[in-house]
């Protein structure tokens, strides 16, 4: 798998160092005459305590989601800290498409940046702590407004797996809408209470649907919630195909949901690898 390196040091005044990290391989790699050997800098990450290569999925997979449509200029992932269950890890407020490992923040379950920096934050970011304060198995949180979803979050008409590979849909996908206990809204989830009571709707559920708004999608790393807001897209512009159709639509049972996620656990490396060297190149600049 390739590393996160440093892709640039800029040497101001003071010799206060801004570091630029991207993904690559040998063929990437840019080695700078510089009077630190650059394999004693991947220690120095944005984050104290955590690596920069730590941080390779999340800033790969809002790269991703971004080149596959699933997010704009809104939406964000997050993954829980690796050594502090009660922390996570987002980007600061920027499109997804151009976050880098230097725009990673560390926030409490809370959603209290630790060392705001005087950078701003989303103001949806109470979506992600009250998942990972609510679910312990859940390590990434997506929310997107991907707009093959918005339809099933304002229609009768549920969100159900169409085929395998959103074959985690076959659990059920809940719809939650901030109506029911905050009245009139300006529809976001704004604080830790709105925070709460979507992820009470998500449940043990892999996806909830938010009603007017978008989606909530959790896995048990980065890779899997990226691959499961994807697919759930996905899933919905079929659906929503099918059901022009006009005939009867067969979706996935639970069961065959079970079996078929199961067996994309085991080979969705090859999509991550495939979407991973899509957006590698945009991160040397
Ligand atoms: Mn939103």
């Amino acid at each position: 798998m390739a590393q996160l390196v440093p892709a640039a040091t800029r040497f101001g005044a003071g010799c206060g160092c801004t570091r630029r990290w991207f993904v690559g391989g040998a063929a990437t790699f840019i080695a700078l005459p510089c009077a630190v050997p650059a394999r004693a800098q991947t220690s120095a990450g944005p984050i104290p305590g955590i690596d920069p290569p730590q941080l390779e999925d999340l800033v790969i997979g809002s790269r991703i989601l971004a080149e596959l449509g699933v997010l704009d200029a809104f939406g964000h992932v997050s993954m829980r800290h690796p050594g502090n269950p009660q922390r996570f890890l987002m980007s600061r407020s920027l499109a997804p498409a151009l976050v880098t490992a230097d725009d990673i923040m560390e926030f409490d379950l809370e959603s209290n940046p630790i060392d705001a920096r005087g950078r701003s934050v989303f103001l949806e970011r109470f979506i992600h702590s009250e998942v990972f304060r609510a679910r312990p198995d859940v390590m990434s949180v997506v929310h997107t407004h991907s707009a093959g979803v918005i339809p099933f979050s304002v229609s009768s008409v549920p969100l159900r797996a169409m085929y395998h590979n959103p074959a985690f849909l076959a659990a059920g996908v809940p719809v939650f809408d901030i109506r029911k206990d905050f009245g009139t809204t300006d529809m976001l989830v704004r604080n830790r209470e709105i925070g709460r009571a979507l992820a009470q709707t998500l449940g043990d559920k892999p996806v909830a649907l938010m009603r007017g708004h978008g989606d909530v999608v959790v896995g048990p790393s980065v890779r899997v919630a990226v691959f499961r807001a994807y697919y759930t897209d996905v899933d919905a512009r079929l659906e929503s195909q099918a059901i022009a159709l006009g005939g009867e639509v067969v979706y996935l049972t639970p069961e065959e949901g079970a079996k078929a996620d199961a067996t994309n656990l085991q080979v969705m490396d090859r999509a991550w690898n495939l979407w991973r060297a899509r957006v590698a190149p945009s991160l040397g600049k």
